[in-house]
């Protein structure tokens, strides 16, 4: 018999703002017991800190994790010094919220993109100094740091890759993040979809690609250093962020997959929780959630 040890959560936009007491009326209420926010600079606020993480204890709602700010002008890997700096710092004030806020994990990107075939040693190099740095500040503050495995062309795409950038840094200070709509074909990175109709043409070839196929492969290779996940479905060709079943993952594989390393830590939905409606759609990711172990009950064994 399988143990399914992990729990369900969401990636959900509690930050400062006008919706503020709607969203953490919803998280709250919402028996999700673990969510993930994401650091704006107004999250500096002490007030904020301190209302966010009382809401969430009286909701008993776990803070599992800070995703760091990511975007054009910042990363880790760059070889602008000041835009290396810019990334570094971001996630630096990512670890102080964690801190402010008692959440475990960080979330990091290796890097942007695109990055040519020739770059790509140089940058990878960067990261790694980068990571080493913020893994150690995580620690020091009792967190770690999660890299994610990204999709195209970005540092982290393969779960080889994903582990050089952790070369050499200790595993109470990082681990990985595996996000299951990120295993993509390299060269999405060139034609990415811009129109709604590009979309729909792509969204409508998935499933006999081999890229969706290989994610109960990628969970046992991070098993050791696997600390949290990003759930959703896609078209196997590039991120879509779908509900789990929408797409061409197989979910019941993926969940078995998950049993059988031990993982034990939060299946965190990173789907769409808009402030409006979000009440109603942590419910449905909840109803996702146990369909998915129903399906991975239902499965032969392996
Ligand atoms: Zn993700």
């Amino acid at each position: 018999m399988r143990e399914y040890l992990f729990r369900p959560g969401a990636s959900v936009p509690l930050a400062p703002g006008p919706a503020e007491d709607e969203m953490l009326a919803a998280v709250a209420g919402s028996n999700m017991g673990h969510v993930e926010v994401t650091y704006r600079p107004p999250c500096d606020d002490a007030g904020w800190q301190a209302k966010l993480r009382a809401s969430l204890d009286d909701g008993g709602v776990n803070i599992n994790t800070v995703h760091a700010p990511f975007g054009a002008p910042v990363d880790i890997s760059s070889e602008d010094a000041d835009v290396r700096a810019t990334g570094i710092a971001v996630v630096e004030a990512s670890i102080r919220y964690a801190a402010g806020i008692g959440a475990d994990i960080v979330v990091v990107h290796g890097s942007m993109e695109p990055i040519a075939p020739d770059d790509r040693d140089t940058r990878e190099e960067l990261a790694r100094g980068s990571l080493l740095g913020l893994a150690a500040r995580a620690g020091d503050a009792g967190l770690r740091v999660a890299v994610e495995l990204l999709p195209r062309t970005c540092l982290g795409n393969t779960p080889e890759g994903l582990r050089s950038l952790l070369d050499g840094i200790p595993p109470e200070q990082a681990g990985f993040c595996l996000d299951t709509n990120h295993l993509t074909p390299p060269w999405m990175s060139a034609v990415r979809a811009d129109s709604e109709r590009e979309r729909e043409l792509l969204d409508g070839l998935g499933g006999d690609l081999v890229y969706p196929s290989l994610l109960p492969g990628v969970v046992r290779s991070l098993a050791d250093r696997l600390i949290t996940l990003h759930v959703s479905d896609y078209n196997g060709i590039d991120e879509r962020h779908w509900l789990p079943f929408r797409g061409v993952v197989d979910w019941a594989a993926f969940a078995n997959a998950l049993a059988d390393v031990g993982f034990s830590g939060a299946f965190v939905y990173e789907t769409r929780f808009p402030a409006d409606g979000m009440a109603g759609l942590l419910a449905e990711a909840l109803t996702n959630f146990d369909d998915i172990l129903d399906a991975a009950r239902a499965a032969p064994a392996a």
